[in-house]
């Protein structure tokens, strides 16, 4: 089991250097009274205390998200009046055609305590394509999202990097993965003049097997060498994950733009699978790295949305006051 004292205590370099200090002592005279004095109990409980109490409790703010499909409602107004009953403060759209949609969804927004929280893909195309016209499609579409999302003042632009289904693919080589990197570089520079990122989403091994782990794509942010590069992790795909705390926490706040939320059994309404739905080690993840920015539902239900929609709200608020 992972726990925060395990990477995070300085009881781990402490007693290190304590023990190099101890062989190094015991080998001169003078050490002896030295060592002797910082033997004792009291010394080595001072030596490894933490300078301040990790507080796992902060006072963090839980900020939802809903995708457009998520609240009820035929029209941007009415879906945003009912988000605003819930207290929901973020908004995700597709991307697709999103450049023609920026004063419709910037109107609706306006006077509203909702924000765009980022843009789900809709780009065509994909970044590992073989064949230059359908990377070419990919670099075109994906800019003109990007500038829409600046303008939109979005935290980001969730990508993947290839579906399993899309193919030819190059192959899943180092040389690709350096490849990878430098079109992210270039790519995020973009995001960055536009004011906004992009953000690797990794999936499950079923429908992305490229990436499917949360600290893979924090390292590929980190190679790919720019502020435009950002990843997210998804609850629903991080069944793959052997720990949803270690899996924020590998991203950190440097690099964790974005989460998404959907029922741990069959991807519907947190809440819905039941006992399944356990959001609690992810959440206290956040917590402690003070997570800023947005959790947001992707998801359908399976049961009438008017009782399942704020349940799964009221559910979410219940386990992050939990943790
Ligand atoms: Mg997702």
């Amino acid at each position: 089991m992972f726990r925060e004292r395990d990477v995070n205590s300085p009881c781990i370099n402490a007693n290190t250097t304590i023990m190099e200090r101890r062989d190094f002592l015991k080998s001169t005279v003078a050490g002896a009274a030295t060592l002797a004095l910082a033997s004792s109990p009291l010394a080595l409980l001072s030596s490894c205390a933490p300078k301040e109490k990790k507080d796992s409790k902060k006072n963090v703010t839980l900020n939802l998200s809903f995708q457009e499909g998520t609240a009820p409602g035929g029209s941007l107004a009415e879906k945003f009046d009912y988000m605003e009953n819930l207290g929901i403060t973020g908004f995700e759209p597709g991307g697709h055609n999103l450049a023609n949609r920026v004063e419709e969804i910037t109107q609706a927004l306006s006077g509203r305590n909702i924000r765009v929280s980022a843009i789900c893909a809709g780009f065509s195309g994909f970044i590992l394509a073989e064949d230059p016209a359908v990377k070419a499609e990919f670099d075109a579409t994906m800019r003109d999202i990007v500038a829409a999302a600046g303008e939109l003042k979005s935290t980001g632009v969730i990508m993947v990097p290839a579906f399993n289904g899309q193919v030819p693919c190059l192959p899943h080589t180092m040389q690709t993965r350096n490849y990878l990197c430098e079109q992210l570089h270039e790519l995020g520079e973009y995001a960055v003049k536009c004011g906004t990122t992009i953000i690797l989403e990794p999936l499950n091994r079923r429908e992305c097997f490229y990436l499917r782990l949360v600290s893979d794509a924090a390292a590929i942010c980190r190679d790919a060498q720019s502020e435009g590069v950002k990843c997210m992790g998804d609850f629903w795909h991080m069944q793959e994950e052997t720990s949803d705390y270690a899996a924020f926490m590998s991203a950190g706040k440097e690099y964790l733009q974005h989460v998404h939320v959907a029922s741990r059994g069959r991807r519907i309404m947190p809440g819905e699978d039941g006992e399944k739905d356990n959001y609690l080690e992810g959440m206290r993840a956040l917590k402690e790295m003070e997570y800023d920015k947005f959790i947001s539902f992707e998801c359908g239900t399976a049961g009438d949305r008017a009782v399942t929609l704020p349940a799964a709200v009221e559910l979410l608020r219940a386990q992050w006051e939990q943790v």
